[in-house]
């Protein structure tokens, strides 16, 4: 398949899965350009990518960030971002469910983290490895502006403004142990985020992501109800399309912000080219 050409992708996730994204939304501004898309990577075929226009602003999406049997979660993410960087994807946003760490969180708010903490066991989640990426600044400040203002504006709940991510493998939840170390030093907690963070950086594009809760951690407040997790993916699933849909449109392809700026050239050049440094 040939490679298509886009600034923006939304990498789909809990969120968005019931509604056909962006087709839930209802917004007479989309129009899909091409559908059921698959690529040869370096990394394996990729999933099926959508390339669809808001108000003319070309975007690739993926459903549930690619994860799918027989694919490793790190290779899904790699195949993904290689795609975006051959298309020359500038922004990139995310959603999802998450957890909560934080006993002050309930289901159905609504948190744009700020940081994250990985405490996955993944490893070979970068693509060739050429650049240093620096972590500081990881979630787009740009980006997570847009989208706290339009989940305002959207959702008379509560918006949390700043929060920190906590990743793990899954696919299992977590146990109260794992919640209760985690307490202190993040409020949220579920099973993405990293490595997009990192692959983002390393494709110099913008991330930042939507993330609703829909259960307590365990050992946090009370026990969770699945019912009431399945209805908040159901239920929530075209406003939170909408939200995204309006900060593509708000969001210009080249940002003002700095994540550009924190890849640096690896100095470690001759691991990875064997011509150099002799
Ligand atoms: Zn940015």
């Amino acid at each position: 398949m040939d490679m298509v050409q886009a600034e923006y992708a939304v990498i789909g996730g809990s969120g968005t899965l019931s509604s056909n994204f962006p087709l839930g939304a209802k917004d007479s501004g989309v129009e899909i350009l091409e559908d059921n898309l698959v690529f040869d990577t370096p990394y394996g075929q990729s999933p099926y990518f959508r390339l669809f226009s808001v108000d003319g602003k070309r975007v690739l999406t993926c459903r549930m960030h690619g994860w799918r049997a027989g694919v490793s979660r790190a290779d899904a993410s790699r195949q993904i971002f290689w795609v975006f960087r051959e298309a020359g994807v500038k922004r990139i946003i995310s959603e999802g469910g998450v957890g909560t760490v934080n006993h002050l969180l309930d289901p159905r708010d609504f948190v744009i983290p700020d940081d994250y903490l990985d405490l996955s066991v993944r490893k070979d989640v970068g693509l060739e490895g050429r650049y240093l990426l620096i972590m500081r600044d990881a979630l787009c400040s740009e980006i997570r502006e847009e989208l706290i203002k339009l989940t305002k504006e959207e959702f008379d709940g509560r918006v949390f403004t700043r929060g920190t991510y906590a990743v793990t493998d899954g696919r299992h939840f977590e146990s109260p142990a794992e919640i209760a170390m985690m307490k202190g030093h993040a409020d949220i907690v579920g099973q993405s985020i990293c490595p997009e963070v990192y692959l983002a950086r390393e494709i110099g594009a913008c991330y930042a992501g939507l993330y609703f809760v829909v259960n307590y951690g365990e050992g946090v407040v009370k026990e969770w109800s699945h019912k009431e997790l399945e209805d908040i993916f159901y239920d929530d699933a075209p406003m939170i399309s909408r939200i995204i849909l309006n900060a593509i449109r708000h969001l210009d392809a080249d940002g003002k912000c700095v994540c550009k700026s924190l890849r640096k050239e690896t100095l470690l050049k001759s691991i990875y080219d064997p011509t150099d440094g002799k």
